[in-house]
Formats: structure tokens, sequence, C-alpha cells
């Protein structure tokens, strides 16, 4: 059964005060009806009492006149109280007419003490107390009813208060309940109305937020704190897809013009191989481009194909050296490097590894005019440390707070024409934070850089693979 909040709370509203009214009237009877009897007994203990001090005053002038004594003293009761009165030898000496017409024999009275019982006395209802005396050694037996039906009358009427009103309170009081969680929650209807009606059209809209310091102000908040999330990821999306397209259009644009300028007019076999090389470039740059944006992408996506295993970091180091080593010299750079001797056991992914420094070295020989490149390691507590070294261009203090943002490049160096896509060091930083490692850098611009990346060494006792625990927000897009 799907019921609404406002439902629930108005049915649980119902049972739990049509509960506390029962219990409520419920005592309230118990309540009445002890008092009746307390009341009753009461009154007929003290007629007993009366009954016993007129057969104590008149007893000493004979029977006879006690029972004249008594019979003006039942003319003298108001209130249909009556009583009578057994003698000595347990003969009546006074009993009056509704006594006598009553089929119902009274129980023995007890020996010593008063007893009290409720029974009818020709159909109407009476609460007796029955007492034996001793009176100047004489027993006399005395019982004196008081009528409950005044009584009655009156608890009968209480309990038809209850009956008419406990349904009426109980439906009045389930209104006004399901009134009030209407009330109470109408700031909810007001935040789904709201929710609704923001989109990606108008992610820069927020829920309205209540001036009560409550719950819903908390709801509030923290659904606005989440837009907030969301319309920065979108931005970053936005950005990302128009970065993308920007810098695919360029090398497409480049493969395009020199087919068609090419296929103008025949050109000899030289120029068709000058043209064709261009091609290549701008299709290779493309590819890398592309290739880069996949390896975001699943970073975002969290289904980067990692796998770690416990490997040498110097062994990877060694050959990206080489490699390094050729692009320096081939541009005339000066290229020196310092490997530590020792393994430095980490655990890695060694292809991903190598892409990381091969970014970094590669970099700093793009950036780089003259001078040189160098790259070092060794271990310091518990870390393995690899730092690229350049003597370039260097990087602006303004810059360097986004460098590793995607898509990302100095001015500077984009003035100078340096091929890049501004991706390599977000996929490096990315690298890094997956090996549960991170990259640092300094520089002074003019001067040249310094690229430091740390690595947890593993200990020999533990050789496993570190859990990847940044998959998701390593490459920022993350919610
Ligand atoms: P790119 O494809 O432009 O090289 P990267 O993400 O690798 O993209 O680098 C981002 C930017 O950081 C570069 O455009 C450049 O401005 C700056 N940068 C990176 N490495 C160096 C370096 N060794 N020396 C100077 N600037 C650098």
């Amino acid at each position: 059964m799907h019921l609404t909040i406002r439902a629930r709370l108005t049915l649980l509203y119902f049972v739990v005060l049509a509960a506390s009214f029962v219990a409520f009237f419920w005592i309230c009877d118990f309540g009445f009806r002890r008092s009746i009897e307390i009341t009753v007994n009461d009154a007929s203990r003290s007629n007993v009492e009366t009954v016993r001090r007129v057969i104590e005053g008149s007893l000493p002038r004979g029977l006879p006149k006690v029972q004249k004594e008594l019979s003006e003293l039942a003319g003298l009761w108001a209130n249909g109280a009556i009583f009578e009165v057994a003698g000595p030898d347990g003969q009546w000496i006074f009993r009056p007419q509704r006594f006598q017409a009553s089929q119902t024999p009274l129980p023995e009275a007890p020996a010593s003490g008063m007893s009290f019982l409720t029974t009818n006395l020709q159909s109407l209802q009476y609460r007796i107390a029955r007492e034996r005396v001793i009176i100047a050694g004489n027993v006399f037996l005395i019982d004196a009813a008081v009528p409950t039906e005044p009584f009655d009358q009156a608890l009968d009427g209480f309990r038809l208060i209850e009956k008419r009103f406990l349904p009426l309170l109980v439906v009045l009081a389930s209104l006004l309940g399901y009134w009030l969680s209407g009330r109470a929650l109408a700031p909810v209807n007001r935040i789904v109305e709201s929710a609704a009606s923001i989109g990606v059209q108008n992610l820069s809209r927020r829920l309205e937020v209540p001036r009560a310091m409550d719950e819903l102000r908390r709801l509030t908040e923290t659904l606005n704190a989440m837009l907030d999330r969301i319309e920065s990821s979108v931005a970053h999306i936005t950005q990302f897809t128009a970065d993308a397209s920007h810098d695919l259009r360029t090398p497409l644009a480049l493969i395009r013009t020199n087919a068609e300028l090419a296929l103008r007019r025949p050109r000899r076999d030289d120029e068709y191989r000058e043209t064709l090389v261009r091609i290549l470039a701008a299709a290779e740059e493309s590819t890398q481009l592309i290739e880069h944006l996949l390896t975001l992408a699943r970073a975002d996506a969290g289904a980067s194909q990692l796998r770690f295993e416990s490997a040498d970091l110097s062994i990877v180091l060694r050959k990206v050296s080489q490699q390094a080593r050729i692009l320096a010299l081939s541009k005339g750079l000066g290229f020196s490097e310092e490997i530590d001797a020792g393994p430095l056991p980490v655990s890695m992914d060694a292809s991903a590894m190598e892409r990381l420094l091969l970014a970094l070295l590669d970099n700093a020989v793009k950036y780089t005019p003259q001078g040189s490149v160098s790259l070092r390691s060794y271990s310091c507590a518990g870390q393995a440390i690899v730092e690229v070294q350049d003597t370039g261009v260097g990087i602006a203090e303004t810059d360097m707070p986004h460098i590793f943002d995607r898509f990302y490049r100095a001015d500077q160096v984009r003035s100078r024409e340096v091929r890049g896509s501004g991706l390599g060091l977000a996929i490096a930083r990315w690298i890094a934070e997956m090996h549960k490692g991170a990259i640092e850098v300094e520089s002074e611009l003019g001067h040249g850089s310094v690229f430091r990346v740390d690595l947890p060494l593993l200990n020999s006792e533990s050789h496993h693979p570190p859990v990847p625990e940044r998959q998701k927000t390593a490459a920022g897009l993350a919610v």
C-alpha cells in the first residue's frame, strides 16, 4: 500500500489519539465508579451507625419503644434510604415492605465487622451495609440500604457523553492532524516543485532556503550545494568538449588544406611527398589528442584499466631515460641521468608509469630551447622520488596553479608555437594519484623547472599493489 507521508502521519495521529482518548475515558470511568462506591458505602455505613444509636438510646425502655423509635427514624429519612433490624431472637423487629417483598435472601452477615453488597430490592438497586451489633448484651442485625440509582444515572450520563464525544473528538483531532501535517509538509512540496523545474538549461537556479533553522533548511542547503557541484561539473564538461573540438579541428583543417592544395594541379613526386609528410604529422597529432581524450574520459568514468604489479621503478627509469636522451640530443640539448643504483620497488602499472615520466621528459625537452635536461631518482622516507629538471623557459607564477588543468597552456608557450594539447600534465597527475603518489613543480621563469614525482615504496614484507582510491576524482569531473 502506497500512502503519502501526510496520510501516514494522519493515520498515526488518529491511532495514537483514539488510544489516548479511550485510555483517558476508561481511567475517568474507573475513577467515577470508585468514588460512587466509596460515597455509597460511606452513606450506608453512617446509616447503620444512626440506627445503632437509636437502638442504644431506646432499648432501656423495651423493644416496643425501640420499634417505635425506628419507625419514626425511617419516616425521617429522605433519598429513599431504608433499613431493617433483626432483634436478639433473630426475628425482624423492624422491616419495611421493600425488604419483605424482596425475593432474594441476603447472605449471612459476618460474625464481626461490616459487610457490603449490592442487590435489587423490588427491582431497585441498593447498596446495603450489614452489621451485627451488640447492645447491652443483645445482638441486633442492622441492614442499611442506600439506592444507587441516582449515582448510576450520573454514571450513565457520563458514559453517554463518552460515547457521543469520543468519536467526535478523535475525528476532529485527526482532521486537525491532517491539516497540521499538510502545513508541515507544504515546504517539501515547494522544494519538489522548484527541484523539478531545474534542468541543464537553468542549472544556475537554486532552491529557496526556508527561514526556519530546521531539517528542511538543511535539506534545501544540501540540495543547493549538490546543484553547485553539478553546475561546476557540467561547466567542466562543456569546457572540456569545447576545448577538445577546437583542438581536434586544427590538425583536421591542416590535413584538408594540404590535400586540397596538392590536388589543385598536378605536382612533382617530391611535392606530393612533402604534402603527405605534413598530413601524416597532423594525423599523428590528432591521434595523440584522441588518445589523451580517451584516457581522461576513461578516468572520469572510473573505467581505467591500470594493472598494478610490484616492479622496480629503476628499470622503467632507465628505459625512458634512453628515449629522452635521443629526444634531447636531436634538439641539441645536454642530457644527464642519475638513477639510484639499487632497486626502487613500487606497486605500479609499468606502461602508465612510463607514460607519466615520458610526459615530463618530453615537456622538459619541448620547453627548453637551449641548455640541458636531467633525470634523477633516489629514495627518501619510504618514497621513491624522481626529478625531471630542465634549464628551459620556466613557468610564470600566474600559470603555476593551472598547468595541471586540462587544455591549459601558458601563453608564452602558445606564442612560441610549441606543439602540444595541454593534456599531458593532467594525465600525468592522474597517473601519479592512481599510484598514491603526487607531482610537485618548482620553476623560475626564464631559468627552468623541476618536476618532482613522489611514489610510495613497497616495503619488503608487503608487495601488494595498492587499491587506487581516487579513481573518480582524479580527472576532476566527479560530482
Ligand atoms: P602541453 O601539451 O602544452 O605540453 P602539458 O599538460 O604537458 O601540455 O603542459 C601544460 C603546460 O604547462 C604547458 O603548455 C606549458 O605551458 C607548461 N609546462 C609544462 N612543462 C613545462 C616545462 N618543463 N617548462 C615550462 N613549462 C612547462
